[in-house]
């Protein structure tokens, strides 16, 4: 927090000053009418697992309890902002199901920050600095070595120039940040995840909210748009809770009566504990996806990382909403490892139902109906890979044999296929004939049969795959035809 943004540095923490003034926020009980909570990413880029996680846990929070999550663009910084990523953000939350009411963007909304500002400037909570990022790096350099390596706070320099040296500054054309000038004082919140915090903004620098060319830091409209849209909690990363400190400051200094309640949710990392900013391209949703990964795998799976509960799989995002708890969360950092994801996205394979996945096998151009689905689906570990198999069921396949005593035993065992049709027990009757006519027992017998049939030396029940080949077609791989 108090990031001078022009000059990359942080100043903060002192520590806490004992003498301060307590702001003690009502500690709120569940608001009676649904709550309305926030998504709020910058469309600087595509939205990540860790991105996802947040909005997630606004979504399902909302979801069960029948309100509303609003889709907020934090996109002030035109020079950051890009259209593809509003896209992006848009396609990806559409894609897992996290459906959002309204859609509103910073970037339209100025006149309800300058509104705000306005008033700050008038009441003397916003003041004007012209310390250019050098100065600032060197005097936050001297700060430091003076006090023995502690990072400085802001010193305030700026409110105490007097209006003429301010007139001077600006005749040598220097246009002036703005700062929010923080009552020393005790912030306090319930926090939803974290419990009891309390905070000093004593140990803060006053926060830049609008930059010289009169762009506005995200501190300020944040929380005008949190109190003119009625947002009534807010869960993000555990990065933000020096800023709801500031925010609650700023809420107060701008007439709020009751703010938001907060919950900051524990940071996700890489599974080698690596911060995911690091591995943002193999993790962003878009990546994901292309991967293959069913999107309810990875909602199941964020909706429990960082709680003291295994991820489990539900039926549908309201099933995973209607068993959603916020208590369930810890503040120790959570791990994303990708098997985890994996795994979960096999077993959700391993148990869609048929009329679920009939639409998409339509899609995809695969046939066979709910027998082939049921065949081959404990097989995947992605949706596509029904395809691969239903191919092999329906088109013509060069057979794979290792030797020619396989061959010799293959068409052995052709001369005891029953001739159609097939019953059920048709592939019973043909094993056991096919083993007493060639001698082979187990894996000498199946593994030549399933390698000539199907090419691949695992997959689904050969019992389950033959009635969809059908005669002729099993019976010209067992003889070594291209079938
Ligand atoms: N745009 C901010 C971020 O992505 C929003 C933080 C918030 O939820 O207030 O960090």
């Amino acid at each position: 927090m108090g990031a001078v943004e022009k000059s990359g540095e942080t100043w903060q923490g002192e520590g806490v000053a004992a003498s301060s003034p307590l702001i003690p926020f009502p500690l709120l009980s569940m608001s009676p009418s649904p709550p309305i909570l926030r998504f709020a990413p910058s469309p600087t880029g595509l939205l990540h697992i860790g991105n996802l996680r947040t909005a997630l846990l606004n979504w399902l929070f909302a979801r069960r309890e029948g309100g509303e999550m609003i889709l907020r663009l934090d996109d002030t910084d035109a020079s950051r902002c890009e259209e593809r990523f509003v896209a992006g953000i848009r396609e990806d939350l559409a894609w897992v199901g996290v459906t959002t009411g309204r859609e509103v963007r910073q970037s339209e909304r100025m006149e309800l920050y300058n509104a705000a500002f306005e008033r700050l400037r008038k009441e003397g909570r916003v003041y004007p600095c012209y310390e250019t990022a050098e100065e600032l790096k060197r005097k936050q350099r001297m700060l430091r070595e003076r006090g023995g390596g502690v990072a400085p706070i802001y010193d305030r320099a700026a409110l105490r120039l007097s209006e003429g040296e301010r007139t001077a500054l600006e005749a040598e054309g220097r246009k002036p940040h703005w700062r929010f000038r923080l009552e020393r004082e005790v912030v306090e919140w319930e926090d939803m995840i974290c419990g009891a915090q309390r905070i000093s903004t004593a140990s803060l620098s006053d926060p830049v909210v609008r930059r010289e060319d009169g762009m506005y830091l995200y501190t300020l409209p944040s929380v005008v748009d949190d109190m003119e849209m009625g947002v009534s909690h807010v869960i993000r990363g555990a990065d933000h809770i020096t800023n709801t400190a500031v925010q609650l400051s700023l809420f107060a200094a701008l007439g709020g009566k009751t703010p938001p309640r907060f919950g900051h949710h524990s940071l996700l990392l890489a599974e080698d504990g690596e911060k995911l900013s690091k591995r943002l391209e193999g993790l962003s949703l878009a990546s994901l996806r292309g991967d293959g990964f069913e999107p309810l795998a990875m909602t199941c799976l964020l909706a429990r990382l960082g709680s003291c509960e295994n991820p489990r799989l539900a039926d549908s995002m309201d099933a995973l909403a209607g068993e959603f708890s916020l208590d369930i969360f810890s503040r120790a950092a959570a791990r994303f490892d990708v098997g985890s994801l994996e795994s979960l996205n096999a077993r959700l394979l391993h148990e869609m139902e048929w009329e679920q996945a009939r639409p998409r096998l339509e899609a995809l151009g695969v046939g066979g109906g709910a027998a082939f689905w049921h065949a081959v689906r404990r097989n995947l570990t992605r949706f596509a890979q029904a395809r691969e198999w239903w191919l092999r069921v329906s088109e013509p396949m060069e057979p794979v044999i290792d030797s020619a005593e396989d061959a010799a035993m293959l068409g052995r065992a052709r001369e005891c296929l029953p001739p159609p049709p097939w019953s059920g027990e048709s592939y019973r009757q043909w094993v056991r004939a096919a083993g007493e006519a060639t001698g082979r027992r187990g894996r000498t017998l199946f593994m030549p049969l399933r390698l000539a049939l199907t090419g691949e030396k695992q997959g689904p029940a050969l019992e389950a795959l033959l009635p969809l080949m059908g005669y002729e077609r099993v019976a010209a791989r067992l003889g070594g035809e291209r079938a």
